[in-house]
């Protein structure tokens, strides 16, 4: 090295470049040691380290995970998040096990884009793995909201439900599509770091489908530029919105907002769906076993499992949406065995929480088991799903419920098979003790 104490020259100290070379250079003038921009740039990439871009500014991680938004050391493995689902949604098998695993995978991907990629990913480092959001088809009333918020639950992250028929374009009349956002901020007390690592549920998604396919003239065009807005924050985007959530003023605050890391699942029936998919199995099935065919156009749920996003772009989404949700499962319709298994079985079942609110006024609620079935298959004549059966119970319970607290002697209440069917009082009699 050559020692000219003189007039030091700043250079940086391994690649000798100087400052008219067009470098930046950081480091210590007492002992001449200097490093410049490119060589950072070196090491951040042989470190691989994402995200270094400068030294000129402040460095910046764009990458780097923020202070502890979820633990990802306590990240449960896809069948420990199935068997946690399972506590509380009753059915729905295919959707629990794509869920955990997409959710799994999701938690992973953004584990492994942060800084700790020391992690086993040896020889992957150069590979990004792409955001999947997750699409739930079923009825009304099968669970497709309780499995998101149920799924939030067990990874402790923020979670908000968004319903898609309200938004429309920027410029029109109703929700900016980023808004939607600002829930997830909100679900997060404020805290958008821990927002942007939360799961939000996209609603009626069916809705903003365009109409028929194929007669351009009857486009939808607003549900096609909603489709485009909501696209661009499910792929991934830093959208700005107004912190009120009302339309953007230039001179107002704005949240910024990384999408990139949001789980969404968008919802929705897809009613005629299980037809166009019939339509295809069948054309192409067509003179190979008419058998099939017949099976293909009965079976609704059997249907619904073999999806493929043409399917998707026929019923009215547009290919780019489509191709940003990769992970499409199905939810049953459910039976009057699942009915009845939801009023009794999950940890928080509709009539455990009514046998709660009746013991708190000393009386024991008993249903019996044909009660039970009546209440289910009540719920089934509605067409509501499981929606329904909150309001059957409430029905049922009401004069019952407004006349118990007026004693505070220890009873039975028996519910009936006629309770549910024929509008029969229900029987009290006194707890006879043991
Ligand atoms: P969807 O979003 O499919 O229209 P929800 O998830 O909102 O339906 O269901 C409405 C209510 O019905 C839930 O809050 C829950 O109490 C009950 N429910 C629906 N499906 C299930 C299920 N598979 N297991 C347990 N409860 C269910």
């Amino acid at each position: 090295m050559v020692n000219d104490l003189t007039s030091p020259p700043e250079m940086c100290s391994f690649c000798h470049k100087k400052q008219t070379d067009g470098v930046s250079l950081i480091g210590n003038d007492k002992e001449h040691l200097f490093i410049c921009n490119e060589c950072v740039e070196a090491c951040a990439k042989a470190l691989d380290l994402k995200g270094i871009e400068t030294i000129t500014g402040e460095a910046v991680d764009k990458d780097k995970a923020p202070a502890k938004p979820i633990d990802f050391s306590s990240l449960p493995k896809p069948s420990e998040i199935y068997e946690e689902l399972s506590h509380y949604v009753i059915g729905q098998q295919d959707a629990k096990r794509a869920l955990s695993v997409a959710v799994y995978n999701h938690y992973k991907r953004i584990f492994a884009s942060g800084q700790q990629t020391e992690i086993k990913s040896n020889g992957f480092s150069n590979v990004d793995i792409d955001k999947a959001n997750i699409l739930l088809l079923g009825p009304s009333g099968s669970g497709k909201t309780l499995l998101a918020k149920t799924l939030a639950q067990i990874l402790d992250v923020p979670f908000a439900i968004a319903d898609a028929t309200v938004l429309t374009e920027a410029g029109y009349v109703g929700e900016d599509a980023d808004s939607i956002l600002l829930k997830l901020v909100h679900a997060a007390d404020g805290d958008v770091e821990r927002a942007q690592y939360g799961i939000l549920y996209i609603d009626e998604v069916d809705k903003i489908a365009r109409k028929a396919e194929n007669l351009s003239i009857t486009r939808d065009v607003s549900g096609e530029g909603v489709q485009q807005a909501l696209l661009k924050i499910i792929e991934g985007t830093l959208a700005n919105i107004a912190k009120t959530g009302q339309r953007k003023h230039p001179e107002e605050d704005l949240l910024q907002i990384d999408t990139s890391n949001i789980l969404f699942i968008l919802g929705g029936a897809f009613v005629g769906l299980e037809d166009i998919v019939a339509k295809r199995v069948n054309e192409s099935s067509v003179g190979f076993n008419s058998e099939l065919n017949e099976k293909a156009s009965d079976d609704k749920d059997n249907l619904l499992a073999k999806v493929l996003p043409e399917d998707l772009t026929k019923f009215g989404l547009i290919p780019e949406f489509v191709g940003r949700i990769p992970i499409v499962t199905h939810l049953n319709e459910l039976t009057e065995d699942d009915l009845v298994a939801i009023l009794t079985k999950p940890r928080n079942a509709l009539l455990k929480q009514y046998q709660k609110l009746f013991a708190i006024d000393n009386v024991k609620l008993e249903f019996s088991e044909k009660s039970v079935h009546a209440i289910a298959k009540r719920a089934i004549d509605l067409e509501v799903g499981a929606r329904g059966l909150r309001s059957i119970c409430e029905r049922l319970l009401q004069k019952i419920m407004f006349e118990i607290p007026d004693s505070d002697k220890a009873r039975v209440v028996t519910i009936s098979e006629d309770c549910v069917l024929e509008n029969v009082e229900p029987i009290v009699e006194p707890l006879k003790k043991k």
